[in-house]
């Protein structure tokens, strides 16, 4: 074990606590905690800013937004989704009593794959849930053909995909709705957080009203089975606070990316996971896959690093269709996603996070580069 400090996966970046005591104090003034209040408002404002999208609904996490996105869909039926993500993605089909059929990723960009989507399509089918995984764009224009051809809504699950723009704008604008999460995880956190953006103000309206128990916006009366989606006050004045540093916070993020691209290109049997369609990525993830060249298996340089303090994650190993809720459909089958099942077995996500410094960074790379040579 390294007597050095431990690296882990991903680390929040925190500014110095003097900097929230002022929103903390115009919370305290107002008397106003959460039930959308002024940092609330604030908060949507901004991200609809930021991001460049229309409507943005804010949640208290990015699970209740998928599930309430879904809800806000009206659809019943059979929903396409990948097997290759957080078990949170094929969950909220379930709490909608949405049944998922999983279907094959693309080997380059790890999304769905969508040559392989009309073949799942069924006269049940009702809607395509993919994920932009590690913030990379999913092939949004053919999956928008598809869905259009078929009358399918489409929902992105786009947790990784804070800030990530192609050559048209936000990646958020494509489909019915995009899902973001504000895990301490992620790019851009609230601690705990989340929200829709969708297309127009009536589906914002009926989600604002749908995480808020399903009363109508005066409070009169509930017109709908809603949830509690809300985000409190200082959850929002922490967004608010978390994206003045998101710029700073992302090129440092970008260092990290490029180093390690550019030292391990010679590393044989090793390769980097790339995005084909950005304009902006965020670097929320830096996945390797660990290959039959290189000397160590994935798993034994997944240990090689943690006996040097160097914490990876093997996301998404297991896929989700090992689980036992999803393992006995007919789409989870291995056979139906081999190149989800090779990838989930060679898979490595590095450290990567705004405070990861170069002699961190160097430390990672030599375990790997030593490895390779041994
Ligand atoms: C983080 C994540 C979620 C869930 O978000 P929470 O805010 O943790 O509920 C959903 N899907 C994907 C792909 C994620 O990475």
């Amino acid at each position: 074990m390294s007597d050095r400090e431990p690296i882990y996966v991903t680390r929040p970046a925190l500014p110095p606590l003097e900097e929230f005591v002022p929103y903390l104090q115009e919370i305290w003034d107002a008397r106003i905690l959460t039930n959308g209040g002024p940092m609330h408002q604030r908060l949507e404002a901004a991200l609809c800013k930021h991001l460049g999208v229309p409507h943005i609904s804010l949640f208290n996490n990015g699970t209740q937004a998928l599930v309430t996105a879904l809800q806000a869909a009206d659809i019943h039926g059979e929903v396409i989704t990948t097997p290759y993500s957080f078990v949170a993605t094929a969950h909220s089909l379930l709490w909608n009593s949405l049944r998922p059929v999983f279907v094959d990723i693309d080997p380059v960009t790890l999304n769905l794959d969508p040559a392989r989507i009309e073949d799942a399509i069924t006269p049940d089918t009702a809607a395509i849930m993919p994920v932009h995984c590690y913030g990379h764009p999913c092939d949004v224009e053919a999956i928008r053909a598809i869905a259009d051809k078929h009358g399918l809504k489409v929902i992105y699950d786009a947790a990784h995909a804070f800030g990530v723009r192609d050559d048209g704008g936000s990646v958020l604008r494509h489909g019915d709705m995009s899902v973001l999460s504000f895990h301490a995880t992620k790019v851009f956190s609230t601690f705990e957080g989340g929200a829709i953006i969708c297309r127009d103000k009536e589906t914002k309206q009926k989600i604002d009203r749908l995480k808020n128990f399903g009363f109508e916006a005066d409070g009169s009366t509930v017109s709908l089975h809603g949830t509690n989606g809300k985000l409190s006050e200082i959850h929002a004045a922490f967004g608010l606070m978390q994206l003045e540093g998101i710029e700073a916070s992302l090129a440092r993020r970008q260092a990290v990316d490029l180093r390690y691209r550019q030292e391990l290109a010679a590393v044989q049997g090793i390769s980097c996971v790339e995005g084909k369609n950005e304009l902006v990525a965020n670097y929320a993830y830096f996945p390797i896959l660990v290959g039959p060249t290189y000397p160590l298996s994935r798993d034994a340089l997944f240990r090689r690093l943690q006996e040097h303090g160097i914490f990876t994650r093997r996301y998404f190993h297991p896929l989700i269709t090992e689980f036992p809720m999803y393992r006995a459909l007919p789409s989870a089958e291995p056979a139906n996603l081999p190149v989800a099942t090779k990838v989930a077995s060679e898979v490595i996500c590095l450290p990567i996070y705004p405070e990861l410094d170069d002699e961190q960074v160097g430390r990672i790379l030599s375990v790997i580069k030593e490895s390779a040579a041994a």
